[in-house]
């Protein structure tokens, strides 16, 4: 049962058909790990916290720079030099000090990322790097969690909805076999970054979260959603699993989850 004051904090979601008590009460008992506390990971967490989710974990080891501020709203002047984590669980409990906050000031390696997504029933990929892109893909398919994974750079975004494990639902590797070589695809401090464009990218995978977690709509597991800032264009494209994926498909060579692997 949701409390006098949930009722109230809640309302403009409560009044909604599809969501409602039944839905704002599955949001409350979620747990949500959001991986990269920056430009997509900040405003994912500040909807994530805002709708109520009952757990919400941060994981960066990274503390915030002057840079960061022009798309990570998280963030106030005042809190460069601090860790990003620390800095993010103070201003997500200051909107709403009914989500527990959990902090991993840490780097996901193939040794922390089974034990660290343990705890969570869905997982927000906002990092900047494919290493911890395919850990986290994979690590998702053996601990059976939803993976919703949002990346943006210059004005690009796109998100996806991987759940792997489920019949006819494909993985990231399904897209990409394999990481690309080290140093061949350039970062977003080489390329540059519109914060908006981030933003919205970061919307949308908090929202994307919040339908997982409440079960309302139709998500976006097996379809790829882009968006094109310059041009202001939107486009969903069909993503099906591929039979031949070495982690997901019929005959898979990765067979064991990253910290065994
Ligand atoms: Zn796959």
């Amino acid at each position: 049962m949701l409390n006098d004051d949930e009722l109230d904090r809640y309302a403009r979601h409560l009044v909604l058909r599809q969501v409602g008590g039944p839905g704002q009460t599955r949001i409350r008992s979620a747990r949500v790990l959001i991986v990269g506390a920056g430009g997509l990971g900040n405003p994912a967490a500040l909807y994530l916290a805002a709708a109520g989710i009952g757990k919400l974990g941060l994981v960066d080891d990274d503390a915030v720079s002057l840079s960061n501020l022009q798309r990570q709203i998280l963030f106030r002047t005042a809190d460069i030099g601090r860790a990003k984590v620390e800095a993010g669980a103070e201003a997500l409990k200051a909107l709403n000090p009914g989500v527990e906050i959990e902090s991993h000031n840490l780097r996901v390696t193939a040794a922390n990322v089974m034990g660290l997504i343990a705890g969570y029933d869905i997982v927000a990929d906002g990092s900047d790097n494919f290493a911890t892109r395919f850990l986290l893909n994979d690590a998702c398919f053996f601990a059976r969690k939803v993976l919703v994974s949002a990346a943006v750079t210059e004005f690009e975004g796109q998100l996806a909805t991987y759940k792997g494990h489920e019949p006819g639902c494909p993985c990231y590797r399904c897209l990409f076999p394999a990481p690309p070589p080290p140093g061949t695809v350039p970062n977003c401090s080489e390329t540059g970054v519109l914060g908006a464009a981030a933003g919205v990218m970061g919307s949308l995978q908090g929202l994307e979260v919040l339908k997982e977690a409440a079960g309302f709509g139709t998500g976006l597991a097996g379809k790829i959603l882009s968006y094109t800032a310059l041009t202001a264009e939107f486009r969903t494209a069909r993503l099906p699993k591929d039979p031949a994926c070495p982690l997901c498909g019929t005959a898979p060579t990765i067979i064991a989850p990253p910290a065994y692997g």
